[in-house]
């Protein structure tokens, strides 16, 4: 493949990141890219494969060793595996790594007891349980306030009844931190997080939902219909759901601007190599000169995409990146990664429109990072608003 984005290597990435970087991509040869296609298919990857990720120190990096993990709290690994699975072309199939990784773990990390995180770290690490977040109901997505999931105190228990739907790894998931309403007279202030496991009384999963693209991926319904949570399954303090949930969703925007960047970087290495084999009126197509101004605008928009990422993510793990930041950087990379993504696959001409080339998987993965981790409108707001530019 061509030679286009992080290599050689970035000054972000340490000898450490490229260890890793290098035993990832052996683990995703090996595991991975064999059954991609057939995982695609089926519209769900194996369990195994949380297990494997979890034995081969892929999943929970973050989590202390003492309970079972790397202890290594650097967001850069993290965005080592979402750039080599996209390198790879196989983003779709170690999306719910990622999501268990880079936005669930976190909640856990910080607001989990000593008890809860004796109980569940050590399976997030393993591969043993598998996480999810549901925020997003049917009628409510980009409003969180808006959602109806109610859980109402009942001795040492909480009663919860609600729906949620698009959730990511909600067929697979143990853990699915619910965020629900506990007092609904409080607006923000009344939202908290509950984690429902597996196999309690009345949550129950709903579709496999069939979406455009990212088709190894799970994303489902979730119903719950007076499902008793125990207190101790509270994440946190009560009321300070929306608190946490802001805090946390500048890593998970972070997490798709690092995965739409390496999506237009891998798209690029794929035209080059394309346009440079593949001949038309006696020539190869990349020695006309549209195709090569394609690509000549393509790299520089993703050259200094690449820069602002870089700094966002060295924020990042200094712990000074602002929710502002991370929604320019939401924004702006799924935007470039939907621009590139669509003028890299013209250039294959037909056979861009054929799944078995991974642009054209690419280009149907691609649509959906617009549209979650709150939509690109919702960035705008957050940035517009950081200008002090408020409707009041
Ligand atoms: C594949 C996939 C996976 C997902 N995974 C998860 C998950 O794991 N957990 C989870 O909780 N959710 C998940 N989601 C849900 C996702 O985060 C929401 O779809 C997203 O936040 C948008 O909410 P909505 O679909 O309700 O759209 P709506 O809120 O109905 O918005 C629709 C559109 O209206 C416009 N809009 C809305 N509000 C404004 C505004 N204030 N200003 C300007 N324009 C506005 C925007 O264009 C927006 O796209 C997932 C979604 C998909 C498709």
């Amino acid at each position: 493949m061509a030679v286009i984005g992080i290599e050689p290597p970035s000054p972000l990435y340490e000898h450490e990141h490229a260890l890793f970087r290098e035993s990832f991509r052996a683990f995703l040869t090996q595991e991975v890219v064999p059954h991609a296609a057939a995982w695609e298919r089926d519209g769900i990857v194996p369990r195994e494969l949380f297990l494997k990720a979890g034995e081969h120190g892929f999943l929970g990096m973050a989590v202390p060793e003492e309970l079972g993990g790397a202890g290594a709290a650097d967001f850069r690994f993290n965005a080592v595996i979402s750039e080599e699975a996209t390198y790879a072309g196989v983003a779709s199939a170690t999306m719910g790594l990622t999501l268990q990784n880079d936005v669930c773990l976190p909640y856990f990390l910080e607001h989990a007891d000593d008890e809860q995180r004796r109980r569940w770290l050590p399976g997030i690490a393993s591969g043993e349980l598998v996480t999810a977040i549901a925020m997003t109901e049917p009628g409510a997505g980009s409003d969180l306030q808006g959602m109806q999931a109610r859980a109402v105190h009942d001795g040492d228990s909480y009663i919860l009844n609600g729906s949620k739907t698009f959730i990511t790894n909600g067929i697979h998931a143990d853990l699915v931190i619910v965020v629900a309403k506990t007092n609904p007279a409080a607006g923000a202030r009344g939202l908290s997080l509950l984690v429902v496991e597996r196999g309690m009384d009345g949550f129950q999963r709903g579709r496999n939902l069939e979406k455009i693209g990212q088709h190894a991926q799970d994303t489902a319904e979730l119903f719950f219909n007076d499902v008793r949570v125990p207190a101790a399954n509270l994440l946190g303090q009560e009321g300070m759901g929306f608190v946490y949930l802001v805090s946390h969703l500048a890593q998970e925007r972070m997490s798709i601007a690092v995965g739409g960047l390496a999506a237009a970087e891998a798209a690029i290495a794929w035209t080059v190599d394309h346009v440079r084999a593949r001949n038309a009126f006696g020539r190869p197509i990349g020695s006309f000169q549209h195709p090569r101004f394609v690509l000549a605008e393509c790299r520089t928009e993703v050259a200094v995409t690449r820069a602002f990422v870089e700094q966002c993510l060295r924020r990042l793990v200094a712990g000074t990146l602002s929710g502002e930041e991370a929604a320019m950087a939401k924004w702006w990379c799924s935007e470039l990664q939907g621009r590139v993504i669509d003028r890299c696959l013209q250039l294959f001409g037909g056979y861009g429109y054929m799944l078995e080339y991974p642009i054209a998987r690419a280009y149907a993965d691609a649509r959906v990072t617009r549209i979650y981790g709150g939509a690109n409108e919702i960035m705008k707001e957050i940035i517009g608003r950081s200008m002090g530019l408020g409707d009041r």
